[in-house]
Parts: C-alpha cells; sequence; structure tokens
C-alpha cells in the first residue's frame, strides 16, 4: 500500500482565528471558490468536525466501506502533526491525503484547495474531509463542503453538547457516535439526541456505532449519499 501524501502547513498558511475579522472573510471567501471549484467538478464534499476520539476516522472507515462501490471516493484528512488517519483510510483502497495543521487547530479553505484539486486530478466525485479534532474553531472556518458533519461520542459525557452547542449550529448533521458504549457508560442517548436538536432544530441526528456499523447507512441517508 503506498503511503499517503502528506502536506504540511507553512507557519502562515493556516489561517489563525485569533487574527482579524479578515481573515475570517478571506477563509469564506475561498470557501466559495472551493464549492464553485467543486460543483464544477462535480464532487460531493462532506466536512467531519469532532473531538480526538470522538471516532470521526472510524466513521469515515464505515462510509468509505459503504459507499466505495458507488462513489470514487477521496479523504482528506486533518490533523496537527500525524498521518495515521490518511494511513487508517488508504488501507481501504480509496486515495487519502493527510494534511498537517502544525500549531493550528482546523483546516481552512485555502489548504483544503490545494488537497482537494489533487483528488479532484485523480477523478473522485465524493470527498470526505476529517477536521482536525477540536470542536471549537473547525466551526468558523468553513471549507467549501456542501455539508458539515460533527461526531460525538457518548464516551464524551452527558454534557458535551450543551458546552459545545456553537459547533452544533455551524452543522447540517449531527452524529452521535459509539452508541455501543452507552450502557457501561450509563448516558442516556435519547437526551443527546435532544440536546444536539436544542442547540440546532433543523440539524439531522444520526446514532451510530462504528466499531459495529450500526446507523451507518441512515448516515448516508442523512448526508444525501
Ligand atoms: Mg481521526
Ligand atoms: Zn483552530
Amino acid at each position: 500500500m503506498p503511503k499517503p501524501l502528506v502536506i504540511k502547513a507553512d507557519d502562515d498558511e493556516v489561517l489563525d482565528v485569533e487574527l482579524e475579522e479578515d481573515f475570517i472573510k478571506a477563509n469564506e471567501r475561498m470557501a466559495a471558490l472551493n464549492r464553485r471549484t467543486f460543483d464544477r467538478a462535480g464532487v460531493r464534499v462532506v466536512d467531519f468536525m469532532g473531538s480526538i476520539g470522538s471516532g470521526k476516522t472510524s466513521i469515515i472507515e464505515r462510509l468509505v466501506e459503504s459507499l466505495k462501490g458507488k462513489y470514487r471516493i477521496g479523504v482528506i484528512a486533518g490533523d496537527t502533526a500525524t498521518d495515521i488517519d490518511a494511513e487508517r483510510v488508504s488501507r481501504h483502497g480509496v486515495p487519502s491525503i493527510q494534511i498537517n495543521t502544525g500549531r493550528e487547530c482546523h483546516l481552512d479553505a485555502p489548504i483544503v484547495r490545494k488537497a482537494a484539486k489533487k483528488l479532484i486530478r485523480e477523478g473522485v466525485n465524493l470527498i470526505l474531509i476529517e477536521n482536525v479534532g477540536n470542536l471549537i474553531c473547525p466551526a468558523e472556518f468553513p471549507l467549501g463542503s456542501h455539508l458539515r458533519a460533527v461526531v460525538v461520542s457518548v464516551t464524551e459525557g452527558e454534557y458535551m453538547i450543551k458546552k459545545k452547542a456553537d459547533i452544533f449550529r455551524s452543522a447540517e448533521v449531527a452524529v452521535i457516535n459509539k452508541k455501543d458504549m452507552s450502557g457501561p457508560m450509563g448516558i442516556d442517548v435519547g437526551a443527546l439526541v435532544k440536546d444536539a436538536l436544542d442547540a440546532n432544530p433543523k440539524i439531522r441526528v444520526v446514532v451510530t456505532s462504528a466499531r459495529t456499523g450500526e446507523g451507518i447507512d441512515d448516515l448516508a441517508q442523512a448526508l444525501g449519499l
């Protein structure tokens, strides 16, 4: 299996959320340009956000397995330093690109553009993006994706969604993962579903277990795939 391509961000390449409003605006303009590029190329793009350990990579691996007969899939995985995620995904036989953001804790539209263009040249028609593990600033940096999904796991505790409501407002789909752990953890999944809907009444909520595969078909449907 060939090693996945790794793109490392230059120090000034990934925009910082503390920087001026202008940078947020510049990112939004680039995201809009990305969207036009994706639409012109006939590529559907989904951005998965969520904490480290919520199961973003496992969810993407499951989706790749269930959809790779239907779409030509490419994956872009964001992480500060490692290529673990792209490595895992590439084992499923789809092109995957790792972006290392260095000090920055989110992906942004310019660096995603660079990776997406490579995948488009390889002929993909579905790109799944794994954002850097973090439930705060990815919300402020749209990438030009058609849909944003936020992944939380029941192991993150019962207040996770209430505390990070903003990111749920920025997403169209909420994935409540590790359902198989809800019994052992004593977590009420129904209450988490309600919290997600309280944060964003329009969000589609899907309960999954990436470990068993439960809910993955429902998730594909919620993503319109
Ligand atoms: Mg991951
Ligand atoms: Zn950040």
